[in-house]
């Protein structure tokens, strides 16, 4: 499977926002943004001139496909898929990305960051529903229970992103018990409950041209 190799602070620093990419080091000293907040590369630090409509569109949708790990490709299916269903395109659209097993995985903390979710996943140390699924872009729907294998439970990564849980925001619309190691998706996830500044009119506007 396709997938981005490259260093992930430099996602970071190209949108000028700490996205949370590399879990434990993001909330430590070592992070990329606290040391160099400006762009990668021999122009990072150049004050560009006032950004296009366009620039600021395309910024917006590569800084929410790089939060949530998904390639252009599997992007635009999303949006269409968005654009498809009743309401407003941006909340289905992010609707569709905070339901995805990995996201929902890391939201209830049992794992760092989405690429490490995305890995226990298609190790298989994930079950939905009591049954094993190692597909990381699953839709997760509210009330079904998502949990970590009992024989999974002590796996470094899964102990680490635990330790770390009270650094995270927790969001309203996911419950988790660290002790058990399962959760649920309590209700629909709502724009407004994300952390992170996102304008996703931006987006649409992107696509919709
Ligand atoms: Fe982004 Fe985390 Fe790297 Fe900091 S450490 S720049 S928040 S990925």
């Amino acid at each position: 499977m396709a997938r981005y190799t490259e260093a992930k602070c430099k996602l970071c620093r190209r949108e000028g926002m700490k996205l949370f990419l590399k879990g434990e080091r993001c909330y430590s000293s070592s992070c990329a943004m606290d040391r160099r907040p400006y762009g990668p590369g021999q122009h990072g630090r150049r004050r560009g001139r006032k950004p296009s409509d366009y620039k600021l569109q395309l910024r917006e949708k590569q800084k929410v496909r790089s939060i949530y790990g998904v390639l252009e490709k599997q992007f635009v299916l999303y949006f269409k898929e968005a654009n498809r269903q009743t309401g407003a395109t941006g909340e289905n659209l992010f609707n569709l990305l905070e339901k995805r097993l990995d996201n929902v995985i890391y939201r209830m903390g049992f794992a760092p960051s989405r690429s490490s979710a995305r890995q226990l996943i298609r190790h298989k140390h994930v079950t939905v529903e009591g049954v094993g699924c190692d597909i990381p872009s699953r839709q997760v729907r509210v009330g079904q229970t998502v949990a970590i294998r009992t024989k999974s439970h002590n796996i470094p990564q899964i102990v680490a992103s635990l330790k770390d849980n009270a650094k995270r925001d927790r969001l309203p619309f996911v419950e988790a018990d660290e002790k058990k190691l399962t959760g649920k998706l309590l209700t629909e996830p709502q724009l407004t409950d994300l952390p992170i500044p996102i304008q996703e009119n931006l987006i649409v506007e992107l696509y919709s041209k």
